[in-house]
């Protein structure tokens, strides 16, 4: 059998390490001749939206699925509409409705997840109602609707105190300069700053026949934007904290029809409601997931082989934990192979991708026999790192 995948990136390249070996073949489209995926799989290179090369990837392929959530979501609308017996999942309405921030607050909202108070905004005049409206308090961030990954493409308004004396009107200016191609793109969202415990995500998995499986909520640590560090399971969670993530997930993923493993990125609040902490909604991908990659080595099936066996039909594989462990992306430039792999417990991952600033190029990820070892070894690790910001 033969799957499509749209995007040729780490993602890919890690679905098709986990999907070789249950007898499948793997094809790309990616419009970069440098992909992750080139080296282990057919790629065709072409863009997207090339009606061609979409018949290249989908000829004889059984399955077509996405790595990359920016893809347009109307090639995977066309390629729905065309399927001829072939199946597209996640589906294309998953893809069009969590690449617009909006539809996504809108979708969290109607299953059940509180979101950071936010006004969506258009033009100049509605950015600075909407700041006159939420009030600057602890602070506003301001985000595309589209095409944001990373924390790209955002500004933020804070306080004059906390803004090295710019007024808010200075603030507003600034950011309206940075970000008003973005609005005439797609729009945007400004919300509100939330004080939050920590960041926490939750990937699941849900097969053609509507069967689910969860991983536990893993807690994840950012520096700009970047996602540097996560923790498996998330140490301390609150007793109805996993099951409440859980109930909300499936909710969501019955609303869109979901086949595949879906990504949820929540702030833990230091709010309680029923005595749980509320977890607030931050942003969803309809794919596997950095905050993931854990489960290669510390799950019994990791969420690479667990979205091929959903898009594929096969049963799903168990997803408890053997033991606590971290993921650490290397970020930039890499580290010596083998001071990483010296370190008992550590397993590298290179991406096959070349160093350049701030460009996820590989992850390591190390089990332990307890939490209380964890920040110990992911100190260990990160001596290990250059530093590639
Ligand atoms: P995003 O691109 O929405 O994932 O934002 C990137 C990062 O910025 C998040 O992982 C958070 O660390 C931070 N962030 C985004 N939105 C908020 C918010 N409303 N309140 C506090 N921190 C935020």
């Amino acid at each position: 059998m033969t799957v499509g995948i749209l995007g040729g990136g780490q993602l890919g390249r890690m679905l098709a390490l986990a999907g070789i070996p249950l007898g499948l073949r793997f094809r790309f489209l990616d419009p970069d001749a440098d992909s992750p995926c080139a080296q282990v799989a057919e790629q065709i290179l072409a863009a997207y939206d090339d009606p061609a090369a979409l018949d290249r990837l989908t000829a004889g392929a059984e399955v077509v699925t996405f790595e990359f959530e920016n893809v347009p979501a109307q090639v995977a609308q066309h390629l729905e509409s065309h399927a001829k017996g072939r199946a597209v999942h996640p589906p294309a309405l998953a893809l069009a409705t969590l690449q617009d921030r909006l539809l996504e607050k809108s979708l969290f909202v109607d299953c059940g997840v509180s979101v950071p108070e936010f006004v969506p905004v258009a033009t100049r005049e509605e950015l600075s109602a909407a700041v006159k409206t939420l009030g600057v308090g602890a602070g506003l961030v301001i985000k595309g609707r589209r095409m944001g990954y990373d924390g790209k493409g955002q500004a933020v308004i804070r306080p004059q105190a906390a803004a090295g004396g710019l007024s808010v009107a200075q603030q507003v200016e600034a950011a309206w300069a940075d970000l008003s191609a973005r609005a005439a793109a797609g729009g945007l969202i400004i919300e509100r700053f939330v004080a939050f415990k920590r960041e926490l995500s939750l990937i699941g998995v849900r097969a053609r026949d509507g069967a689910t499986r969860f991983y536990p909520l893993v807690q994840n640590h950012h520096a700009r934007g970047v996602l540097r560090t996560t923790i498996a399971p998330a140490p301390d969670l609150a007793p109805g904290l996993q099951q409440a993530a859980e109930d909300r997930a499936r909710a969501i993923m019955q609303k869109l029809e979901y086949v595949g493993v879906l990504a949820i990125e929540f702030f833990e609040s230091t709010d309680r409601k029923d005595g749980i902490p509320v977890l607030l909604g931050n942003e969803m991908a309809p794919r596997v997931h950095n905050t993931g990659h854990w489960t290669i080595e510390g799950a019994p099936t990791s969420q690479f082989e667990n979205h091929i066996r959903a898009i594929v039909g096969l049963p799903l594989g168990e997803t408890t934990p053997r033991q606590p462990c971290a993921m650490v992306n290397i970020l930039g430039r890499f580290p010596r192979s083998a001071e990483v792999l010296g370190i008992p417990g550590a397993h590298l991952h290179l991406y096959g991708k070349s160093e350049r600033p701030g460009r996820k190029i590989g992850h390591i990820t190390i089990l332990a026999d307890s939490h209380e070892q964890l920040p110990g070894l992911i100190e260990r690790v990160e001596r290990l790192l250059p530093n590639g910001d």
